[in-house]
């Protein structure tokens, strides 16, 4: 108990490694398989992976700020958070610690998915992010790499994992959203290239962003799955309007993207023309929740407990206690996928467990938060220190419920996929009956 911090002790920060206790401590190794003999995930820890995460360690004390310090930047998500990113994966480039799962040859260091998360865990103790290029290095390159042309990889993975191109990811539209493959933004063929008209909204860093990756319907007259194409879209491109929407917690992360008359080049086609599904699917595919990304968990509500004088009370140890089994779960979960990942195969309906627990996990854990800070968590005057850093939590982890696939989607995914339960009503072909909702496309990745 005493390596997780009790709650009466001093809390020895160094020492702190919530999501890996065991796996630092018990070097035994086993692997977790279900009863028909699946292998479920691999939980031990290699030589060459306990090497990595001390490497990475020592170079974090010596280069990362640490959270709160005058270097911190982890604050918002307007532009000194994102300037703030783009240095920071300037360092990491500069130092071999980019691309951690990328292939060699896109300048990666090849490694597989597991080390890639072990930097991720241990570079979210810092006073740093690279949340800005959660889309760019973490959907847009892998996209790239399986169906971008070699000029396409050329021009862009290299200057992803130089920090010095933020993407964003132009699919919903304000009536395609869930139903994505209903979008309406309209790509015209014109000699030489392609002529863009619509519009589209919750467009993340769109105001920060060097590119996009759009999705567009090219052919009205196919099916909708078949008439769509995607494109690398430069956001300095004239015909480009980008309007930042407000959210409750002071940051205006996402925009409406209005798109007129915009005219991109031949050689902006990302995959097949007409082809964008498959390559949508591939980016959607990428996009996961990121859990101990600079959220705050337990060894924050312990901080706080201590602080207060709280922490003999049975109410919040009960609270703390059920958001560290949470933290465990969603870690051992995380391991659960990142093992299929590693080992080729697909991820299947476990992304949408992950996701569903996930958002849950942020909700409940902010609830302890407020339980403890009182009214302070917001009316705290500014988003550094543990009140602002709940208080951005709050405000901010309802959004997860939606991104990426909303909870009522997860659970259709979950009902159909996992539990073979009836398929959700679909309408007939030529269907005008509003009751029947069309096929949940965003889920389908
Ligand atoms: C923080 C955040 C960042 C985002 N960033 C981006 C981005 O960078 N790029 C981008 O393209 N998009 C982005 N999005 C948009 C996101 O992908 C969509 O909001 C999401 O897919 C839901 O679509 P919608 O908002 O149109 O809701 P709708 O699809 O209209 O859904 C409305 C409601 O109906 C329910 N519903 C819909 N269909 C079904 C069904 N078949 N069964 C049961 N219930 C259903 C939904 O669960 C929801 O409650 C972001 C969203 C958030 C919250």
């Amino acid at each position: 108990m005493s390596r997780y911090g009790v709650l009466g002790q001093p809390f020895d920060q160094a020492q702190w490694h919530p999501y890996a206790p065991n796996l630092q401590e018990d070097r035994t190794p086993w692997s977790c398989a279900t009863a028909a003999g699946e292998s479920l995930m691999d939980l031990h820890e290699s030589e060459d992976l306990v090497r990595f995460r001390a490497e990475a360690v020592a170079w974090l004390d010596a280069h990362a700020p640490r959270p709160g310090s005058a270097g911190d930047f982890t604050v918002g998500r307007e532009r000194p958070f994102v300037d703030g990113c783009r240095r920071w994966q300037a360092t990491l480039s500069e130092a071999g610690w980019a691309g951690v799962a990328w292939p060699v040859d896109f300048g990666g260091q090849g490694r597989s998915a597991l080390f890639e998360l072990v930097f991720r865990r241990e570079q979210a103790r810092y006073g740093v992010s690279t949340a800005a290029f959660d889309v760019g290095i973490g959907m847009v390159g892998p996209t790239l790499m399986v169906h971008g042309t070699d000029a396409q990889k050329a021009s862009h993975l290299p200057a992803l994992l130089r920090g010095e191109e933020v993407w964003c990811q132009m699919f919903s539209e304000p009536g395609a959203g869930s139903d994505l493959a209903g979008l309406s933004t309209a790509a015209r063929r014109r000699p030489g290239g392609w002529t863009i008209n619509g519009q589209k909204v919750w467009t993340s860093y769109a105001r920060f962003a060097d590119f996009a990756i759009l999705l567009a319907r090219s052919d009205a007259a196919r099916p909708k799955h078949h008439g769509l194409t995607c494109f690398l879209v430069d956001m300095r491109t004239p015909g480009i309007e980008i309007r930042p929407i407000p959210q409750m917690n002071g940051a205006a992360e996402f925009n409406q993207v209005f798109l007129t008359d915009v005219e991109i080049p031949d050689d902006a086609v990302l995959g097949e023309v007409d082809g964008g599904w498959a390559v949508a699917n591939t980016m959607l595919g990428s996009e996961r929740g990121l859990v101990g990304e600079e959220w705050p968990g337990v060894a924050e509500l312990c901080q706080i407990a201590r602080a207060r004088g709280r922490a003999t009370d049975p109410l919040v140890r009960q609270g703390i206690a059920g958001t560290f089994v949470r933290e465990q779960i969603l870690h051992y979960l995380d391991l659960r996928i990142q093992s299929r990942l590693g080992n080729g195969e697909p991820v299947g309906a476990l992304a949408s467990v992950f996701n569903l627990f996930f958002a849950d996990h942020l909700r409940r854990s902010g609830n302890v938060a407020a339980s403890l800070l009182g009214p302070g968590m917001l009316t705290a005057p500014s988003q550094i220190g543990l009140a602002g850093r709940w208080q951005f939590h709050l405000l901010t982890a309802p959004s997860v419920r939606i991104a990426s696939g909303t909870d009522e989607i997860q659970r259709n995914i979950l009902g159909e996929r996992a539990l073979g339960l009836p398929r959700e009503p679909r309408p007939e072909p030529g269907s005008s009956d509003p009751s029947l909702r069309p096929a949940p496309a965003r889920s389908q990745a």
